[in-house]
């Protein structure tokens, strides 16, 4: 047993191996202290090996997915090694093979797989600078391929999300662990782009990959030859469901760095958490297609605008509104009927795969059936459509009527979970089935019959004839009756106060029941895998539908959140900027009881908005609002404003809060000065720029100094459309030299001793910033506010005495020109020649020094 286990494990080295051993799966050695580990289960031991005992730990095998399922969150791979033959059917140690490999990123499990995101497998290639990546949705067949500049790792690692990387042994990036959470390494040959041109077009069965534009990417080739690879061995199956190949290229997608996708809080807040974010608030999806759907397409606001103004086109009809009169006009109905015919519909999506992989259970296919039964509904729910994209749906929802036809004759209403409990094909689909099992019906009648002959017969009143699974059939009578039995009654068993026995016909009928319960079930597996060949063959369209149901699924949301929340249809123009009237915050107006409306104008004549104003005056919230309601109006949603008109945009960028990145070693100044780097390397006269309080992290002069000439790179270089908040007073000077750069702010009252935030967006620079008073509604000590009040009177006083500070920059001399040194104090130490003092000289020039400051 131990050498079949070990045979098996060297083929697995690295993964954890459940073998299965009666009713439990045992591990062992390592892989069973690491189990007992991560899952909290008893580490025991049992026999030797050299010597030693043999650690080892088990789980039962009723609970197996359970276990699975934990393992697989933490980022862990199981091989499941099942007893294969019958039981005592051959000698020695039973058989066993391995049934099943589990990874994180190859599930298709129902059980296993987080309904509402995908677990992608994504595989990394790296070759002179460029990164190749492919990922494949295992659950659904979706297969894709990207070349980019390898600097965007860590960009696509956070759009993606892979549930599991596979990169080659050779490339060493620490990057990779932080971001990987189940990081596996292959042999550096196995990312071979010849070998993944050959893999490829033998799995299409086309000549060449021409079809698939995929000619110049060697590097994600590579990457593709690995995962494909990968996956195929996890499933032991031929991935018929992956019937195409899509290159994504980085420009198609506005650019969203990966800590704009954090900041801006579209799926996870920036703790982590599913909620409030804009994907919790606008996930009202009916179907887990659609709620997947959704994840994926606010991390992949579309640059070319055709596809999210067909989306607005289709959100508006679906809300139904009447142009005449704009919001007011909407009547909700069609979205509503929509909404109401996605009610019951399944994971058509997955269940397709699963049909692909031929582990589709019963429930999946009366699942389907029910589904499929509901497109009716759908298609007059979007009876009279105009929207293209809705005529698109409803086309690809028309299917041929051959798979729905097939799952109502064949499978049974409410079939078992499991093919071999049977119960799972209906009857009056396969008449030797329905033979089959009338004889195990029509068994209690004869039974019944044979009671009444045998009572007869016999005279015995108290006959009974009985079944239990141990047993088998037998006629009981009581023991005080047993001399009355006649001759051909043989005993099967005797209890305390009676005896069971068998006839020769009971004993015949037993036989025919019992091989008939075994003969359906066997024709039942039979039926139910041809069933799965005749679906395989509707895959493309079942796929077409999924797809289909999602994005319908997802508009439908769209729309709900549009009638809900007043959300506009955005739209776009080509002259650049941006003109945002009456504006919210999605999120934040959903937690405050009066949310102010704020408008946003952004042209080639004001590029930047200086922002200025108390803390907790909204100026984050103004600059994500803006950021948000551009990226929704090119994912395809309504906006939540009164209107919103947007030119050309090619990237959002944002460097917003201050954390530390500790995992990686840098502090908040550091992060906070990689994001800028970022931004000016990469940001265009088409990004959206969100610069929070930049260069708040060193001294005040430093940060001043780095923030002023950020800001005039961005206006000069980059020419960015930007939206500037800072605590600065000084760069609100910047207009004087910019007239593109507009100053604007958020004001406060003080209202006897408490400050008012006003919210409202005001041309011109604030007034004062209210640092202290908001100090104070944070509950610093009344003291130290006293103390803080007198200390700034003074600072300003000073200020007033020594100049403008404002003046800093725009007199600032050039960098090559030396300040002159002008005090008294410079010139004499410039005369110190620290070498030829004695400790004693040192200190008493430094007291000169010090009186000559002080004179
Ligand atoms: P700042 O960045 O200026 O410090 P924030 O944008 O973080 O301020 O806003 C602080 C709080 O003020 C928010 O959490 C929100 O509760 C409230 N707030 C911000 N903007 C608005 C607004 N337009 N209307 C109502 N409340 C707002």
């Amino acid at each position: 047993m131990m050498q079949q286990y070990l045979r098996i494990k060297a083929q697995h080295p690295r993964t954890l191996l459940f073998y299965r051993m009666g009713d439990f799966y045992e591990l062992f050695f390592e892989d069973a202290e690491k189990a007992a580990r991560l899952l909290d289960i008893t580490l025991t031991t049992r026999g030797q090996s050299s010597g030693k005992p043999i650690r080892m730990a088990g789980v039962p095998f009723h609970a197996v997915e359970q276990y699975l399922a934990r393992l697989v969150k933490l980022g862990e791979s199981v091989v499941i090694a099942e007893q294969v033959g019958e039981p005592g059917t051959t000698k020695g140690p039973m058989e066993r093979a391995v049934s099943r490999i589990v990874t994180p990123g190859t599930l298709t499990d129902a059980a296993l797989l987080d309904d509402r995101r995908d677990a992608l497998l994504l595989a990394a290639n790296m070759h002179r600078g460029v990164l190749g990546l492919a990922w494949l949705n295992l659950a659904n067949g979706d297969f894709r391929l990207m070349q980019c500049p390898s600097d965007a790792l860590q960009a696509q690692f956070e759009r993606l999300r892979p549930a599991e990387v596979l990169v080659p042994d050779g490339l060493a990036l620490p990057l990779l662990d932080n971001l990987a959470p189940a990081l596996r390494r292959l042999a550096d040959w196995q990312f071979d782009a010849d070998t993944g041109t050959r893999l490829l077009t033998g799995h299409f069965g086309t000549r060449d990959l021409v079809g698939f534009g995929v000619e110049d990417l060697p590097v994600a080739l590579g990457a593709a030859s690995a995962l494909y690879d990968y996956a195929q061995a996890t499933q032991r199956q031929t991935l018929a469901h992956v019937t195409g190949l899509t290159v994504e290229r980085e420009s198609e997608y506005l650019r969203l760095d990966a800590a704009t996708r954090r900041n801006l809080e579209l799926t996870e807040t920036l703790r982590g958490e599913a909620a409030p974010t804009l994907l919790s608030l606008l996930d009202t999806c009916i179907t887990s297609m659609g709620s997947r759907w959704l994840r994926h397409a606010l991390h992949h606001p579309l640059r070319e605008r055709s596809v999210p103004t067909a989306r607005h086109a289709a959100v508006a009809e679906l809300i139904g509104e009447a142009a005449a009169y704009g919001i007011d006009g909407r009547d909700g109905r069609r979205a509503a009927n929509v909404r109401g015919a996605l009610r019951g519909v399944a994971d058509v999506d997955r269940i397709t795969a699963r049909i692909a992989l031929r582990s589709a259970r019963p429930r999946d296919l009366s699942a389907l059936r029910d589904s499929l039964a509901r497109l009716p509904e759908l298609d007059s729910a979007l009876h009279a459509c105009e929207a293209a994209l809705l005529l698109e749906i409803r086309a690809a929802l028309d299917i041929a009527p051959e798979p729905l036809a097939l799952l109502r004759q064949a499978i049974a209403d409410e079939p078992a979970a499991m093919v071999r409990d049977g119960g799972v094909i209906a009857s009056g689909y396969d008449a030797e089935l329905d033979e089959l099992r009338a004889i195990q019906t029509n068994c209690g009648e004869f039974l019944l019959a044979l009671e009444t002959r045998e009572r007869e017969r016999t005279g015995i009143s108290g006959l009974k004839v009985e079944f239990n699974r141990v047993h088998g059939f037998y006629i009981e009578v009581s023991r005080a009756n047993a001399d009355k039995v006649p001759d051909d009654y043989r005993r099967r068993q005797t209890l305390k106060n009676a005896e069971r026995y068998i006839t020769p016909e009971l004993k015949a009928f037993e036989d025919k029941a019992l091989s008939a319960q075994e003969r359906a079930l066997a024709r039942e597996k039979l039926l139910y895998d041809t069933i799965l060949d005749a679906l395989a063959a509707h895959i493309p369209s079942l796929q077409r539908i999924a797809r289909a149901l999602a994005t319908l699924d997802a508009l439908a949301a769209f729309a709900d959140a549009a009638l809900r929340h007043a959300y506009v249809q955005p739209s776009f123009v080509d002259t650049p900027g941006l003109d945002i009237v009456g504006g919210r915050h999605p999120v934040v107006e959903r937690q405050v009881d009066d949310f102010i409306r704020n408008d946003a104008r952004l042209s080639p004549t004001r590029r930047m908005l200086m922002i200025t104003g108390p803390n907790m005056g909204g100026k984050s919230t103004f600059m994500r609002q803006v950021a948000l309601i551009s990226l929704l109006a090119h994912v395809g949603s309504f906006v939540p404003a009164q209107s919103a008109t947007l030119g050309p945009l090619d990237a959002i960028f944002t460097r917003i809060g201050a954390s530390d990145d500790l995992a990686s070693g840098r502090s908040t100044f550091m992060v906070e000065m990689t994001e800028a780097a970022a931004i000016l390397h990469g940001a265009t006269e088409h990004s959206l720029v969100l610069m929070d309080e930049i260069g708040r992290g060193t001294s005040t002069f430093d940060g001043l100094a780095l923030a002023f000439s950020i800001a005039r790179h961005l206006l000069e270089k980059n020419r960015s459309l930007s939206l500037f908040a800072t605590h600065y007073f000084e760069l609100t000077r910047l207009n004087l030299d910019y007239p593109e750069c507009a100053n604007v702010h958020l004001d406060a009252v003080e209202h006897g001793h408490r400050i008012v935030f006003l919210h409202a967006l005001e041309e011109g620079p604030a007034s004062q910033s209210y640092g202290i008073e908001v100090a104070a509604l944070a509950g610093i000590p009344a003291a130290v506010i006293r103390d803080a009040k007198r200390r700034l009177r003074m600072l300003e006083n000073q200020a007033v005495d020594s100049g403008p500070q404002a003046d800093l920059f725009t007199s600032l001399p050039e960098p090559e020109q030396d300040v002159p040194m002008s005090h008294p104090v410079l010139s004499e130490l410039a005369d110190i020649d620290p070498d030829a003092l004695s400790p004693r000289e040192a200190l008493e020039r430094l007291y000169a020094l010090k009186r000559l400051a002080a004179s």
